[in-house]
């Protein structure tokens, strides 16, 4: 009886502390509790996958350091057109710009072109396919694939999972 009356208390103190959260934690926490995120620093970063753990949210962590995709048409960026910048959500590095992002159909947010700064790649010969992986030149998270079947002037398609960007729109700045 006592452990249930304990249960009961702690379930109430949960609910409490959730009630009393602001509605940005997510910004706070790429601000004040991710020391390595900067959107002006570029150095590349060698931060462990035990540490990353530590500072980003499970849904970024499985998508961005273990390379799970998210759902398509699930994703907040899938049909977004507003102008501005799309930054790593890791490390806040640079990726692309609003004006490379075009309508697909695939269900995830597709850019023809990326900052050369921003990202590198990787063959991917996982889950029987021959991929690139797009992942983050500072931090090496993973971000998405590259296609050769987008629009000109490139003819790619980077297929990017909304999870591992963070949009600043030009109004925002
Ligand atoms: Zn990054």
């Amino acid at each position: 009886m006592k452990a249930l009356l304990f249960l009961l208390a702690l379930f109430a103190l949960q609910m409490c502390t959730q009630i009393n959260q602001p509605e940005n934690t997510k910004v706070m926490q790429n601000t004040t509790e991710n020391p390595y995120y900067s959107r002006t620093d570029r150095t590349k970063l060698t931060i462990s996958n035990a540490e990353w753990k530590n500072i980003l949210s499970p849904d970024l962590y499985a998508i961005a350091r273990e390379a799970d995709t998210e759902r398509p048409f699930t994703g907040k960026y899938n049909e977004f057109d507003e102008l501005g910048d799309y930054y790593c959500a890791v490390c806040g590095n640079h990726l692309f710009r609003s004006d490379s992002k075009f309508s697909s159909t695939c269900g995830w947010p597709s850019f023809f072109e990326a900052d050369k700064e921003g990202v590198a790649y990787n063959r991917d010969s996982t889950h029987g396919m021959e991929r690139i992986e797009v992942v983050c030149k500072r931090c090496d998270s993973h971000l998405g694939h590259v296609f050769n079947d987008g629009p000109p002037p490139t003819g790619m398609r980077y297929c990017m999972n909304s999870v591992s960007l963070e949009f600043v729109g030009d109004s925002q700045k």
